[in-house]
């Protein structure tokens, strides 16, 4: 049923990333009268930051951005659904792993519930037609429309003229007129606007999915290969330091000692790490294979990324969940599986 909003105030539900083009689209809209709800999702590709436990209660970016145009803000978590795509799209990926069709439709989906649950009218998104080659294109936008079941609820109001009008702009309750043309992916009208509406503080753009970095997409496929059941904890252990594929054994290596402390601090509980007691080394998490594939890998990683003059053995703590044991791991020269096996 189509929603019917009270004549006084319309609202609507903005996805909000809180860069430049989504302001952009709120403040276009509350200069219209538009109440506004932002929603922003963490994915949990987007940044190369692994969550920390002191994150807690800190405003992200978006969120000051929205408290600074004054409308509520909502964070949503992308969890289990979303890894769902990233491991089966339905409709594709693009030049690296990112789903990006299946990625919209089911933010939109979320969108539209969230729009059902408080009450508001249709959705609203800083999407530019042509700024990005996989789902901002004319025939991508429909699909995503069409599969999220927001067809005609979606606008986007800084290329809404470049579009079929939708339900807000049919009903009135917003002036058409007073949308936008941006096409593709020049930001200068944007930043002629953001000049226009001293727009003075904003993130930069480049869109920081990783899953469009196809080096770090390198990692993704190898975990969709290999453990297609991967978890949240795995998303993160991708932006660690180097990781390796030998055989049915992943080796994840710190690259200096700030990152073998965080290492060891995010899989605090959740995974064995390796830790070198004897020699200066990366801190290893390897994760598959049986008790001697693991070893197998360990001596060799060590024996080639130890930086001590003296030959081994190594004296490894292992910390792992259930507890920590010392093991001696013997020195192994023979590198060229380990090599090959570099992911990135
Ligand atoms: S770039 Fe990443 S976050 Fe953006 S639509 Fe594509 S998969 Fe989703």
């Amino acid at each position: 049923m189509t929603p019917s909003p009270s004549p006084a105030r319309r609202e609507a539900v903005i996805l909000f990333s809180g860069g430049l083009d989504s302001i952009l689209a709120a403040r276009t809209l509350l200069d219209q009268g538009i109440g506004l709800h932002a929603l922003h999702f963490d994915y949990p590709f987007m940044t190369k930051e692994v969550p920390a436990p002191d994150d807690a209660g800190k405003r992200s970016r978006a969120e000051l951005a929205a408290v600074r145009l004054g409308i509520p803000f909502r964070k949503a978590l992308l969890g289990e659904d979303y890894l769902d795509i990233v491991r089966r799209p339905v409709h594709g990926r693009g030049k690296g792993m990112n789903p990006c069709i299946d990625c919209r439709i089911l933010s939109f989906r979320l969108a539209r519930a969230f729009m059902e649950e408080i009450g508001a009218s249709f959705i609203v998104t800083g999407e530019v037609v042509g700024q990005r080659p996989m789902s901002q294109r004319d025939d991508a936008i429909r699909t995503i429309d069409r599969h999220s079941g927001c067809g005609g609820l979606v606008l986007r109001p800084l290329s809404a003229k470049l579009l079929p009008p939708t339900l807000p702009e049919t009903e009135g309750w917003v002036d058409r007129e007073k949308l936008h043309a941006i096409y593709g992916r020049s930001r200068r009208e944007q930043m002629r606007l953001a000049e226009e509406w001293k727009i003075g503080e904003y993130p930069g753009s480049g869109g920081g999915c990783l899953l469009t970095d196809r080096t770090f997409s390198v990692k993704v496929r190898d975990l969709v290969e290999n453990d297609p059941g991967f978890r949240l904890f795995d998303v993160h252990l991708l932006k660690f330091g180097r990781h390796f594929r030998v055989g049915p054994v992943k080796a994840v290596v710190a690259k200096s000692e700030e990152e073998n402390r965080r290492l060891e601090a995010f899989c605090r509980g959740k995974a064995a790490v390796c830790v070198s007691r004897s020699h200066p080394g990366p801190s290893v998490v390897l994760l598959g294979g049986d008790p001697g594939e693991r070893m197998g890998v360990l001596s060799r990683i060590l024996t080639r990324y130890s930086s001590a003059a003296r030959p081994g053995p190594f004296e490894v703590l292992e910390i792992s969940p259930g507890g920590e044991r010392t093991v001696t791991v013997p020195e192994d020269r023979d590198f060229s599986e380990v090599s090959r096996g570099l992911l990135c």
